[in-house]
């Protein structure tokens, strides 16, 4: 569903990318975890396309997103359907998701009103199921200040959705959350994970990526330094520098 081949990526002088390789099968759920600056924002937002690589390929469910492989086999595509495509690439970044003056409701149907010219009142249909499925469907009139960090990112879950994702990309959604709120985002997240959403989630939830996650890919310095089962790289990881990174953070 995913494939990301050899992704490179510097911002001025500085390599921030180094030969990034992953692929992510349909329906599957993988955690990237890391230390700080070591590339997993910028990965992920290279893969919608909100950033631009140097070299490398990006393929999401069949469709080339950017192909700057030294012999580019595929014709281009336009900047609109490159667009168009990444609109049913959902992202829930760590803050800052919603509209502040706009409802949870509006949050929501906005996307499809505005990308897909879907009907106002099929999106409002959709959008209150949406915030039904995500368990704010009484807070529809809310607007994002009047609601808890929690229920903010359950909306922007709700926002993502409403555009039918193929996949769904986390940032670090719980990181800015106080701890009591972090489980109800992380419920959601899992009832979409067993769905069969294909999810990308950057967390340090580690209780979620055991719990969740078919795959934890190590990323450090713009590398992917390991990659395995959950249970294989919290409990007998191979590389030093993840033995370490985990003893900092378990
Ligand atoms: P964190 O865990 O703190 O979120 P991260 O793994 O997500 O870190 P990135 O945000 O991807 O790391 O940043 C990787 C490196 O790229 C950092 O050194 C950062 O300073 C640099 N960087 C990120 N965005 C930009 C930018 N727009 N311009 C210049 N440098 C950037
Ligand atoms: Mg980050």
């Amino acid at each position: 569903m995913i494939i990301a081949k050899d992704i490179v990526k510097y911002f001025g002088h500085n390599l921030i990318l180094d030969k990034i390789s992953l692929e992510v099968d349909r329906g599957e759920v993988v955690v990237i975890i890391g230390p700080s600056g070591s590339g997993k924002s910028t990965f992920l937002r290279c893969l919608n396309h909100l950033e631009r690589i140097n070299s490398g390929y990006i393929e999401i469910d069949g469709f080339v997103i950017e192909d700057k492989r030294l012999h580019e086999k595929h014709k281009k595509h336009s900047p609109k359907e490159i667009a168009k495509f990444c609109s049913q690439i959902g992202m829930v970044f760590q803050r800052f998701n919603l509209f502040p003056h706009m409802t949870a409701l509006e949050n929501v149907i906005i996307g499809p009103i505005v990308v897909n010219k879907m009907k106002k009142e099929e999106a409002i249909e959709i959008g209150l199921e949406l915030l039904d499925k995500v368990g704010l469907k009484d807070k529809a009139n809310s607007y994002p200040a009047q609601l808890s960090g929690g229920q903010q990112q359950r909306v922007a879950i709700a926002r993502a959705l409403a555009m039918k994702p193929k996949v769904m990309l986390f940032d670090e959604p719980t990181s800015a959350l106080d701890p009591e709120l972090v489980g109800e985002v992380l419920n959601v997240m899992k009832e979409l994970a067993n769905e069969g959403m294909t999810m990308l989630v950057v967390t340090h939830e580690m209780g979620f990526a055991r719990e969740v996650a078919d795959r934890v890919v190590f990323m450090d310095k713009g590398r992917i330094i390991e990659e395995g089962l959950p249970d294989e790289i919290f409990t007998n990881p191979k590389e030093e520098r993840t033995r370490q990174f985990l003893q900092k953070i378990l």
